[in-house]
């Protein structure tokens, strides 16, 4: 996701607020609900999200969700909160929906149950128990932002609506997909059959709204064992080089071993490598080897900007001088001149360009991958409009030509690139604007646009209403994941008073 909060362009501006109207405030009863909701349920929703937590709902390759023992369980715990908060619950099997109130017209809200991988080694206490104490004011755990944290808000906005018996003429429906940071398929199959919601709003992204996330893409490419350099005798060269942890996480790690190094060449790298903001080098020597490890700071690879990508950082402070095209060699060689340390796809040929509204796409190593006949990197794309993914695809597939042209071959190279998304109809986008003003006191709050990609796109008229706010580093996804107690309490006052707006 971007991160500095873009002002809607005119023609987003035109759906969001007609005219540039004052923004009306929300109406007393769902202010009044707002609060009763926050006073009453401070505590409570806390203990649901550590429940949620303790549950390690990250995607098992080999069984699918509907089949995954720890995801069956955190449904069965999904289910006991719901029951004891005398909301109706049914399981779709990758799908839960939980409900409030009758009526064939209804108002959706989008979350997930399943989260990231996660490196344990990098948190204080377990991700998967909520660690209140740490970082006073912090509740830090996988899942806490996304998207447990919003399940837990939604869970007590409905509860407090419930309480208040409050007259509904609209059905409010919360959705827990199951699979939402692995495999698509199985929603995009259950909303065949299934009709959703007229009217949705996800909790997975940010404040105020977001009405148009950008594409995802991966551009991969393998260094391959044949074809590469032979490793020059009595020289230095690079022996080995890895790095990163998945997909769609700017890479804290990276680590390199330099053959027959020299103390002049250690010296020239740390020299380099401290010119590098945020950035950590250990050395070790092996005999004449050296090591070098790499820690950066790992983020949202939607939001490249938040984190320092060890893995582009680490080949920057090896250049230093050439290294011979051996398989580690030309990872960083690769690394170095098609990717440098720009997060914009700067140096691949013609690949950048920028949307006003959407901003930059952005392009991040995030994974370097040692396989049997060669190094693989992968590098996250993510896209605005402005380009078709064909003009694109083009220009990716023509910037490696020439770098194959100039250096060496290179294996499986693989292009995928999906297409941005653009809510064109968001009826719920005043009201939305209302309660985030009137409990923010940001005046004109305006729709953005994210990296990131999110469930909206499957669900009608269907837009993302935080959890976090503009501005904020986004932290899902990252090994320093939390949400702030003043966040989600903030949070089950918006969604409570959306909730009491959209469905009264
Ligand atoms: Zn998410």
């Amino acid at each position: 996701m971007i991160r500095k909060t873009l002002l809607a362009s005119l023609l987003l501006a035109s759906i969001a607020l007609p005219a540039a109207a004052a923004i009306t405030p929300p109406s007393e009863v769902a202010v009044k609900t707002a609060k009763y909701a926050a006073s009453t349920y401070r505590k409570d929703i806390v203990d649901t999200l550590a429940k949620l937590v303790s549950y390690n709902t990250v995607a098992d390759k080999a069984v699918p969700s509907d089949k995954n023992p720890v995801h069956i369980a955190f449904k069965e715990a999904l289910k006991a909160e719901a029951q004891r908060l005398g909301l109706d619950y049914a399981d779709h099997g990758w799908t839960v929906v939980i409900g409030l109130g009758q009526g064939s017209e209804r108002v959706g809200v989008i979350t997930h149950g399943d989260v990231q991988p996660v490196d344990p080694g990098k948190w204080k206490k377990s991700p998967f128990v909520l660690d209140r104490t740490s970082e006073p004011g912090k509740l830090l755990a996988r899942g806490a932002e996304d998207d447990k944290g919003p399940i837990a808000t939604a869970l007590y906005a409905m509860k407090a609506i419930r309480d208040k018996a409050l007259p509904l003429s609209k059905r409010i429906e919360l959705y827990v997909y199951m699979g939402e940071e692995s495999d698509w398929g199985p929603l995009v199959e259950f909303l065949k059959t299934h009709q959703p919601p007229q009217v949705n709003i996800t909790l997975d992204a940010e404040y105020p709204a977001v009405t148009a996330e950008k594409g995802y893409g991966t551009v991969a490419v393998t260094v391959p064992k044949a074809g590469a350099a032979p490793a020059p005798e009595g020289q230095p060269y690079v022996a080995q080089f890895g790095g990163g942890f998945f997909g769609s996480q700017i890479p804290e790690d990276a680590n390199a071993l330099i053959a027959n190094a020299t103390p002049e060449i250690e010296r020239a790298i740390r020299a380099r490598g401290a010119t590098q903001q945020g950035m950590q080098y250990s050395f070790s020597w092996q005999g004449s080897n050296l090591a070098i490890k790499a820690k950066g700071v790992s983020a949202h690879s939607s939001k490249p900007e938040d984190g320092v990508n060890a893995v582009s950082m680490l080949a920057d402070a090896l250049a230093v001088r050439p290294w011979a095209a051996t398989t580690a060699g030309g990872v960083v060689n690769f690394l170095n001149e098609m990717v440098g340390t720009g997060i914009y796809g700067e140096k691949f040929g013609n690949i950048a360009y920028r949307d006003s509204f959407m901003g930059p796409m952005t392009f991040a190593p995030t994974v370097i991958k040692q396989r049997e006949d060669g190094i693989e990197v992968s590098i996250n794309m993510r896209r605005p409009q402005g380009k078709t993914g064909e003009q694109l695809t083009g220009e990716v597939n023509a910037a490696l030509a020439a770098w194959q042209a100039r250096r060496l071959p290179l294996a499986d190279v693989t292009v995928r690139i999906s297409d941005p998304w653009l809510q064109k109809s968001a009826p719920q986008l005043p009201t939305l604007m209302s309660v985030f003003s009137y409990f923010t006191g940001m005046r004109n709050p305006a729709p953005v646009a994210v990296g990131g990609g999110t469930n909206s796109r499957l669900f009608p008229g269907a837009v993302s209403f935080g959890p976090a706010m503009p501005g904020k580093v986004y932290t899902g996804h990252s090994e320093h994941e939390f949400i702030t107690e003043k966040q989600l309490l903030l949070n089950l006052q918006m969604y409570t008073a959306v909730l009491v707006e959209l469905a009264k």
